[in-house]
């Protein structure tokens, strides 16, 4: 039985009124405005000549990104942005130092078991940046999840649950277990949340079983659909746990510096599609709280 043909204007009417105030799919919100905080970056060796420090900054300055997590292989990128206290200050944006494992490209199918990875994040550690301590291990790469219970590997986790150190891990959803396995109370970030396509009902399971687990949204498969926009079931999720997501660019290669700004743009998209609070959580909050960011570096600052 449908509706009598009487009520159906009147529906549509109630549809198109509803619409225009931006509350059903097909009219959108606008792009979320506010800070972002760049949880997955690299500033890699290749990166360095092509995109200048000043160049960099200038991307995150323009795309309003008030603070990033900055690691690089090897860790000589990072060692520059945390060692350019002046202009990084004046571009606004706040370094948070990582840790990277590489050393080179050969140190990314072997790091698990490689004790003298473990030594130099040691030395790294102690050495710490101008701009303060490291805070955290990562970005690593496991390309088979029994990996994650290689010697190193497991030290490593260990070694962060310890000195309570965020851990940056590109791995499946069978290496989360592992790896929280060796370390239960560790801050584990899952880069991409899942790169291979984890279903949402397991990344689901994996937010309720560790409470600590955070996921970074870059190169996620199925977030947006084909307008980049967020998919029903993200925004679900999202509005589920909307204290354990956030953004990232991951600069791996430096076409993605080229297209830095426009890949801020496409999370301000999707990020505008959420309630403004889960929005700036996602952007910003949520990293901000996980590192012990003073708010005031997102008031310090304008937008250019
Ligand atoms: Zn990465």
């Amino acid at each position: 039985m449908g509706a009598p043909h009487t009520l159906r204007p009147v529906v549509f009417a109630a549809v198109a009124a509803l619409a225009a105030f931006g509350l059903v799919s097909g009219a959108r919100a606008e792009p979320y405005t506010g800070p972002l905080f760049d949880t997955h970056l690299h500033y890699n060796e290749e990166a360095v000549r092509p995109y200048p420090l000043a160049d960099v900054l200038g991307r995150m300055q323009r795309s309003g990104v008030r603070a990033i997590v900055a690691n690089s292989r090897p860790n000589d990128g990072t060692r520059a942005l945390a060692s350019a206290l002046e202009a990084t200050r004046a571009a606004g944006v706040t370094i948070v130092p990582f840790v990277r494992l590489y050393r080179n490209r050969a140190d990314y199918n072997g790091w698990f078991k490689d004790e003298s990875i473990h030594t130099m994040v040691l030395q790294q550690l102690a050495a710490g940046t101008p701009a303060g301590p490291f805070r955290g291990i990562g970005e690593f790469h496991l390309y088979e999840s029994a990996n994650a219970n290689g010697p190193v590997a497991r030290k490593l986790m260990q070694l962060a649950q310890a000195k309570d150190l965020a851990v940056l891990a590109h791995v499946d959803d069978d290496a989360i277990d592992l790896l929280m396995a060796h370390a239960p109370e560790a801050r584990l970030i899952w880069a991409h949340t899942g790169i291979g396509g984890a279903p949402v009902a397991r990344v689901r399971a994996l937010l309720l079983k560790y409470p600590k687990l955070m996921g970074e949204l870059s190169y996620r498969p199925g977030l947006t659909d084909g307008n980049g926009h967020l998919s029903t079931e993200w925004k679900t999720l999202m509005l589920e746990f909307p204290g354990r997501f956030l953004i990232g660019s991951d600069t791996w290669v430096n076409a993605r510096w080229d297209s830095y700004e426009a890949l801020m743009a496409q999370a301000r998209l999707w990020l505008g599609d959420l309630p403004p609070a889960v929005a700036k959580g996602i952007a910003w909050g949520n990293a901000a709280a996980l590192f012990g960011l003073d708010d005031a570096v997102e008031v310090k600052t304008k937008r250019p």
